[in-house]
């Protein structure tokens, strides 16, 4: 069989002070994800069972992959990883036998999270596509899990989707993806939350002005803030240094060198 797409499947760096403007969404997160994989004594006391899989929907870029990894980080969980556009390609004819092994594997090195990005992509309804027929195979394969998974022990199922009307909707019976949390894009208050996340570690200027930076990113998503950022950090780093030459320097640039890189305004 191929190897899984993901095969590190450590525990993610990513922590929730990563992720800016979606506390309520991280305080339903740690009750439903974190608390079952931590705590899942506490549950069983109380006679409930945790949800069989958590549907992260909303639109592109605006920080649901984040959260997985985050949820897994916090709960200590390694993390399984599965594209659904790379698993059409990757495990084209071998993803049911690849599924079952994915989580045979997550359930030998629990707690872990199973995370399914673009579900959609594999988990179409209806679809007259030729070549997506394999795929209802995979989503049947993945439902006969989902149905059996409170023998799983430790094991959280999150997928995410920014496609909720292409979905199959037999994921969303009770049971399967039985808890849907939607991940909206972030308000004025949220980009700027994102924009201090992101800009933390930059060399800024003193007298950069974030408030006014903020009045354009209204609108942008969490990715859109990501790169904005990025960008600045380039466009300062090319007007302090020759590109060319500083590829050319063999040695490691001095901390003084180093301080005439400055985030200034106009590179953000
Ligand atoms: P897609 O549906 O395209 O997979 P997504 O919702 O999963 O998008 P992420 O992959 O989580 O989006 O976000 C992409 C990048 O954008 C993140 O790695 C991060 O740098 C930045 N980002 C997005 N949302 C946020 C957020 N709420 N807080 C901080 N950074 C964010």
């Amino acid at each position: 069989a191929n190897p899984a797409p993901d095969t590190e499947h450590a525990i993610p760096v990513t922590t929730y002070a990563d992720v800016g403007g979606l506390d309520k969404v991280i305080r339903i997160l740690r009750e439903t994800v974190e608390l079952p994989l931590k705590h899942p004594e506490v549950l069983r006391h109380l006679g409930i069972s945790p949800p069989r899989g958590v549907l992260l929907y909303g639109p592109p870029g605006c920080g649901k992959t984040l959260l997985a990894r985050a949820v897994a980080h916090e709960s200590g969980a390694r993390f399984f990883s599965v594209s659904g556009p790379e698993l059409i390609t990757k495990w084209h004819g071998e993803s049911e036998e690849n599924l079952r092994n994915l989580f045979d594997e997550a359930q030998k090195s629990q707690p872990a999270v199973v995370f399914f990005d673009e579900i959609d992509a594999i988990a179409q309804a209806r679809s007259s596509d030729e070549s997506l027929r394999l795929d209802s195979r995979f989503t049947t394969q993945l439902l006969t899990i989902l149905d059996g998974i409170h023998d799983l022990g430790r094991v959280a199922v999150l997928a995410t989707t920014n496609r909720m009307d292409l979905l199959d909707q037999a994921l969303l019976r009770p049971g399967r993806f039985d808890r849907l949390i939607e991940i909206p894009p972030p308000d004025r208050d949220g980009c700027r939350k994102i924009l201090h996340i992101h800009v933390q570690k930059l060399p800024l200027a003193k007298d950069v002005d974030l408030e006014a930076i903020i009045e354009d990113l209204v609108g942008a998503s969490g990715a859109d803030i990501a790169y904005v950022v990025r960008e600045a950090a380039y466009a300062s780093l090319r007007r302090a240094f020759d590109l060319n030459a500083l590829l050319e320097e063999s040695v490691p640039m001095s901390e003084d060198r180093l301080r005439l890189i400055v985030v200034m305004a106009e590179d953000l």
